[in-house]
């Protein structure tokens, strides 16, 4: 039988990294199931500037390996499979990896495998990603000072991306494949009331055009069957998110969305199962908010192994912080 783990992280985005870090430092035995996609959504980003402590931005990849960097440093260890399977139902818990017949045995794990942005699936989306096509108007807006650029969807995530996108565009145009909206009165209201935004219904979009960077977008009208093209130089889909938890149905208590629902704190409806980030947040989904979600469920992880007398050596992380300070001011 494996070695078992203080802490099994499954996920390495901003969350998944934190409660590494935290939880290694709290003297822990830690693993983090990094997954195919190493480093989450925020790979898919260009520049971040709006993660405090990067006083002049950094690329979201560079940002990644920076977390990842810090987590190892003190001993948590990064494996890069995906985990297929899971096994909550009794302790130790059990997780096994892509290919793998012997489960990993966790004394607690912490669940980071963020969300994904839906995309429509069109070729010049995954060709132009971070190059004009974007998934989150809070993260990208600010490059698209003075430009036309286009939003697809139509419930509250396309108008409030809308709405927030006004602040740095000439134009923002809102396509929506119907004419009925799943927006609330409130916010479509504000986007219609909003002299930038133009909206389009009945409209698809066939494809992002441009080879290095977004120029326009391919357009049909369902009602019409007319076709043409727009200029613009930036898209954001804005369909909806998906949280990537299909693994733990089952396991662990979600809502209707599929979002893990945080019972105590970061804890689950599981003891000893914890959840941090974006697969419980449809709130903020920011990097900052996820990373400070995973310091939250490491120190909640570490304090409930105590609980259990599984913590041996371990040093509470925000205790361990605070009375090493105290022993640095009395030298
Ligand atoms: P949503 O309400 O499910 O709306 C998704 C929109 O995307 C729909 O208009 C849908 O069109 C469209 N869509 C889906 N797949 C598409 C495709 N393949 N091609 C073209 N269009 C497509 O999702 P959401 O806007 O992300 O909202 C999710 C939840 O979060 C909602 O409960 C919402 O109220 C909440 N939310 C609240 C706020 C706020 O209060 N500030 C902000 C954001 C989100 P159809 O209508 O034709 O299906």
């Amino acid at each position: 039988m494996s070695e078992t783990y203080d802490v099994v992280i499954v996920g390495s985005g901003p969350a998944g990294y934190t409660a590494a870090l935290y939880a290694a430092r709290a003297n822990l035995d830690v693993l983090v199931f990094q997954g195919f996609e190493v480093g989450g959504q925020l790979m898919l980003t260009s520049d971040v500037e709006n993660y405090p402590g990067y006083r002049d931005g950094v690329m979201g990849p560079d940002m990644m390996d920076d977390f990842e960097a810090q987590a190892a440093r003190f001993g948590a260890k990064m494996r890069h499979e995906n985990v297929e399977r899971v096994d909550f139902s009794e302790r130790p818990f059990k997780l096994w990896a892509e290919g793998e017949e012997e489960p990993t045995l966790a004394k607690s794990v912490v669940i980071a495998t963020g969300a994904k942005a839906r995309w429509l699936g069109l070729a010049g989306e995954r060709r132009l990603m971070g190059r004009g096509v974007s998934g989150c108007a809070t993260c990208d807006g600010f490059f698209f000072k003075d430009k036309r650029v286009a939003v697809v969807g139509g419930g509250d995530t396309a108008m409030e991306e809308a709405l927030f996108l006004t602040k740095f565009a000439a134009e923002v145009l809102l396509i929506h494949r119907r004419d009925q909206f799943r927006a609330s009165k409130i916010m479509l209201d504000r986007a219609r009331k909003n002299p930038k935004i133009t909206f389009l219904t009945d409209t698809v979009i066939q494809d992002v055009l441009g080879e290095d960077s977004v120029e326009g977008i391919r357009t049909k009208n369902l009602k019409t069957g007319e076709e043409g093209e727009i200029e613009v130089e930036g898209f954001f889909a804005a369909i909806g998110h998906a949280p990537a938890t299909g693994l733990f149905k089952g396991q662990v208590e979600m809502d209707d969305g599929g979002y893990i629902l945080q019972k105590e704190h970061t804890m689950t409806s599981v003891p000893g199962v914890f959840a941090a980030g974006d697969v419980s947040d449809k709130r903020y989904r920011q990097a900052v908010t996820a990373a400070g979600d995973g310091s939250r469920a490491a120190i909640d992880a570490e304090r409930w192994l105590e609980e259990q007398g599984e913590a041996e050596g371990a040093e509470d992380p925000a205790a361990w912080t605070t009375e090493k300070e105290r022993n640095a001011a009395s030298l």
